[in-house]
């Protein structure tokens, strides 16, 4: 049977532009199909990767400005800059993000519909514009591409004025000078860190006992320590039961209980940020018609190879859930194309193993396989090497000298297992860690290879130095330590 395309993608996020890029290479004929009107690229570059990395670039040049050369007058942050400076920041940087995309699209021969996606029946999909008019496509595969939106709260409403969740604080109008975010994960400490930075008197209420729970102990407690100094204040196991508008005062009340404690506490402010879970987009896109599946919280299920209960329907990014990140959609996406179109190996791709995590918080977090909890958990015999910021050249000349990189490595043959990293760079510098990982090298690389210098990595240098000295105190001869690795 003759379709009209090979591949139609519903969604432009990173999930469905790579698997349309590598789609091509194959030679195969693709349609995108995306919802918005006026943008391609999805969330990454219209609502959350991209601008938010701008808003935190913005908020950092403030933030170093403000250290090296302060303001006489002691004003904050939000008094001396505007957010339509900061807002001008970012514009060019999404202009040309989505440019880019458009051009790559294009000189990919790609074609492009815009209109609301939906399966009509396994090899159909219909799209209905903004004057309601309906065309329909056919086509031997299908991937569902259409990404997440933030859930919404039990307690309360998001009103995207007062009450903003991660989309809307992107579109604030000026620098709050109180900001309540309601939540404990990346983008809770993303948005705390960014807005401190800006001046911004920041408390996060937490419905956990911590946040970010699968960080590195050590490296968890030194961010403790940084939010503390920026009188960021956190609640944990706290629990939001209103939000009212106080007149009097012209401000937002927070009203919240902690476990065990039966008092209502409240906090005021000016506006509270929902960061809250994600919710796939899934309704009204045919899900139903061809028996796709889903797990209780609405993702749909996935094999391996990102293939769906239809055999010939596949599904990539934030709407089969965890990790949700663009990173990660954009491989997800080339490995259900690679997959369709059977044209190359997609073992060799390793997915599952080793993905980094990068928090663009201010300082940066970021990091790769086990932390030193999980080796102990494991039993394994491990070495912990550090090196901080302070000791870094380059960190000293950039006035960056907050931070941490932490090796843990196995102290029988020097093979390095993970790195856990704060401080700037610190989303690039992981990826030198993930090369060797992935040779299964041993910490030796960092000692035995001549490195930049200054350079934020010498921070691998000095922290293989102090591992290895570690296991040499631990009794082992210096010579017999490196010659394990051998
Ligand atoms: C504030 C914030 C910061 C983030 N920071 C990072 C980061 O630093 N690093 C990182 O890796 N990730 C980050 N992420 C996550 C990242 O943005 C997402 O994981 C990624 O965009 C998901 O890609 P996707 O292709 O699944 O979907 P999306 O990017 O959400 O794109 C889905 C697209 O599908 C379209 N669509 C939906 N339904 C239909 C339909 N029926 N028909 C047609 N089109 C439809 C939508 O309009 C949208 O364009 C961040 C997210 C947020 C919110």
């Amino acid at each position: 049977m003759k379709f009209d395309y090979d591949v139609i993608i519903i969604g432009s996020g990173p999930a469905g532009f790579s698997c349309a890029m590598q789609s091509t290479k194959f030679d195969k004929k693709v349609l995108i199909v995306e919802a918005s009107a006026h943008t391609l690229g999805g969330s990454w570059i219209s609502k959350g990767t991209v601008p938010s990395k701008a808003l935190r670039a913005a908020a950092k040049l403030i933030q170093s400005f403000n250290r090296q050369f302060g303001d006489e007058k002691g004003r904050k942050p939000f008094e001396r800059y505007r957010m339509e400076d900061i807002m001008e920041y970012k514009k060019p940087i999404l202009e040309s993000k989505n440019r880019q995309v458009k051009d790559d699209i294009i000189k990919n021969e790609v074609e492009t519909v815009r209109g609301w996606g939906k399966i009509i029946d396994a090899n159909t999909v219909e799209v209905t514009n903004t004057l309601n008019h309906i065309k329909t496509f056919t086509t031997k595969h299908i991937l569902v591409s259409t990404g997440s939106s933030p859930s919404i709260p039990k307690n309360f409403e998001i009103d995207h004025t007062k009450i903003l969740d991660y989309s809307s604080i992107l579109e604030l109008t000026h620098i709050p000078r109180r900001l309540v975010i309601i939540g404990s994960g990346v983008i809770t400490i993303e948005f705390a860190t960014i807005f401190s930075a800006l001046g911004t008197r920041v408390v996060i209420l937490s419905d956990l006992p911590g946040i970010l729970p699968f960080l590195d102990k050590e490296i968890k407690e030194y961010l403790i320590g940084i939010i503390k100094s920026r009188n960021i204040q956190i609640f944990n196991n706290s629990n939001v039961t209103k939000i009212a508008t106080n007149d009097l005062r012209t401000c937002e009340e927070v009203y919240f209980k902690t476990a065990g404690d039966s008092r209502l506490q409240v906090v005021e402010t000016d506006h509270i940020l929902y960061v809250g879970g994600k919710k796939p987009n899934t309704n009204g896109i045919g899900l139903e018609t061809v028996g796709i599946k889903t797990n209780p919280e609405g993702f749909i299920n996935v094999d391996n190879y990102f293939r769906t209960a239809a055999p010939n329907i596949y599904a990539a990014g934030d709407v089969i859930g965890q990790p949700s990140l663009a990173s990660v959609s954009f491989l997800q996406g080339r490995i259900a194309s690679s997959h369709m179109f059977g044209s190359l190996s997609t073992d060799y791709m390793m997915f599952n193993k080793d993905i980094p995590y990068g928090i663009y918080s201010i300082p940066e977090i970021s990091g790769i396989g086990l932390t030193e909890e999980m080796a102990l958990e494991l039993g394994l015999d491990v070495t912990i090497g550090r090196a901080y910021y302070d000791n870094l050249t380059r960190a000293d000349i950039n006035h960056d000298t907050e931070g941490i990189l932490k090796l843990v490595f196995r102290t029988d043959n020097l093979q390095l297992l993970g790195v856990h990293i704060l401080g700037e760079h610190a989303t690039d510098l992981v990826h030198l860690g993930q090369s060797v990982m992935a040779h299964n090298g041993t910490v030796k690389y960092f000692i035995e290879r001549v490195l930049n210098y200054p350079t934020y990595g010498e921070a691998y240098k000095i922290a293989a130095f102090n591992g290895l000295n570690r296991v040499h105190k631990s009794g082992v001869k210096y010579k017999k330590v490196l010659d394990r690795a051998d």
